[in-house]
């Protein structure tokens, strides 16, 4: 029977990151029950990095993630991560309070925010009808992210070191022996010293299979779905545009946009589909404030966003057990936190000191720790 130092149960972009940062130190194996990796959320996100987005954990994670992204280390990808995108919340005078909201946090994070008048908006996004929104506030530091390339650029990586990646390979049995976890996949049968769980929306189901009582993590649905622009507008300089009550959002997506009724609907643990009523809903909402009607919804997708009680990620060790590690609960940001947070759970599970880096940020060490969810 195989033995491993650590297996990592998941194969999207939580489970790759902290392969990427174990490899060159111990010997790994990544579990992905699907066929390919990032067939779940991973593959399914809006793929935006906003430094202005989620809690105050979520900005420190992504900022100390920013310099990964721009700078990755050499031959992880064959191109720039991050392109420029931009991000912008647009409000009536109703909606004042959203504005100084996002201020205070923008000004925490020492992001600069621009703030646009009517006309300026107008201009920028010219498809928005004039009348309806008051003020708008522009994060240009947002960036699209190349999602692909940054879970292979980590698998690669993770491969690079070692790591054996077995896809197709479902968890089925956990159960610690001695002083080492006995498992069983579709067609392994192996021994690990540490388990990370990286399952994503499974990661409460991997924990029973354990004997470990659930954190309560909630996977929520999100839907999306392209539509074109008008024939012959160019969308490319459009930041994404997101209402003061995130009641949807668009963005440019690869020529075409992309929206989202930014709904947060509890799911079961699954291969979530769309929501036909939702797209509906979207598209009317979308409908309102843009000159031109959607004529054809070209593909909708909806994705599972996993959050803990207190919406941050859970990394840290399970208290009850030994070498049991919880990944999970990433929710919006998975993707613009991976690096900082599979550097910082590498870290943990080898015994090492947190990343100087993400310490800078104010990010303390137990910000994350299971514990405070029971
Ligand atoms: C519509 C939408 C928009 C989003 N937009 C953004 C965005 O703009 N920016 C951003 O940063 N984030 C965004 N996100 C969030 C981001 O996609 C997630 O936070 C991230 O993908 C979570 O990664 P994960 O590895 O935890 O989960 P997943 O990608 O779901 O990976 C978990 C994996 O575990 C595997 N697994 C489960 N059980 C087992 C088992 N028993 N054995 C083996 N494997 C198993 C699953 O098959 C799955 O592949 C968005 C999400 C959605 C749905």
């Amino acid at each position: 029977m195989e033995e491993f130092d650590v297996c990592v149960i998941g194969g999207g972009m939580a489970g790759a990151s902290v392969a990427y940062y174990l490899a060159p130190h111990a010997r790994v194996l990544l579990l992905e029950r699907e066929a390919h990796v990032g067939y779940h959320s991973t593959g399914r996100s809006a793929a935006l990095f906003s430094p202005q987005y989620g809690s105050l954990t979520i900005r420190r994670l992504t900022a100390a993630t920013s310099h990964f992204m721009t700078s990755p280390p050499a031959g992880f990808a064959a191109d720039a991560l991050l392109t420029p995108r931009g991000f912008m919340m647009v409000g009536t005078d109703a909606q004042r309070e959203a504005l100084e909201k996002l201020q205070s946090l923008a000004d925490a994070t020492g992001s600069p925010l621009i703030r646009l008048s009517a006309d300026e908006l107008r201009a920028r996004v010219p498809v928005l009808r004039p009348g309806i929104f008051d003020w708008a506030a522009l994060d240009n530091s947002a960036m699209d992210m190349d999602v692909n390339a940054i879970l292979q650029g980590f698998l690669r990586g993770a491969r690079g070191h070692g790591a054996k990646v077995a896809t197709g390979e479902e968890l089925l049995a956990l159960e610690r022996q001695g002083a080492l976890w006995r498992a069983r996949s579709t067609s392994l049968e192996f021994k690990a010293t540490i388990v990370v769980n990286a399952s994503g929306a499974w990661a409460d189901e991997i924990a029973a299979c354990a004997a470990i009582a659930p954190l309560g993590l909630t996977p929520n649905r999100r839907t999306a779905f392209n539509f074109d622009p008008p024939a012959g507008t160019n969308v490319a300089s459009w930041p994404m545009i997101i209402d003061a009550a995130e009641r949807f959002y668009f963005k440019p997506d690869a020529g075409r946009l992309l929206g989202s009724l930014a709904e947060e609907e509890p799911s079961a643990a699954c291969d979530a589909q769309p929501d036909d009523l939702d797209v509906a809903v979207a598209v009317d909402r979308i409908e309102q404030v843009i000159e031109f009607p959607i004529q054809r919804v070209v593909r909708a997708w909806a994705g599972l966003r996993t959050f803990s009680s207190d919406r941050d990620p859970v990394s840290g060790f399970e208290p009850t057990t030994t070498g049991f590690y919880w990944h999970a609960a990433i929710g919006g940001y998975g993707i613009q936190t991976a690096a900082a947070l599979g550097h910082f759970a590498a870290t943990r599970i080898l015994g090492q000191p947190a990343p100087g880096y993400l310490m800078d940020t104010g990010f303390a060490e137990g910000d994350l720790d299971p514990s405070r969810l029971r």
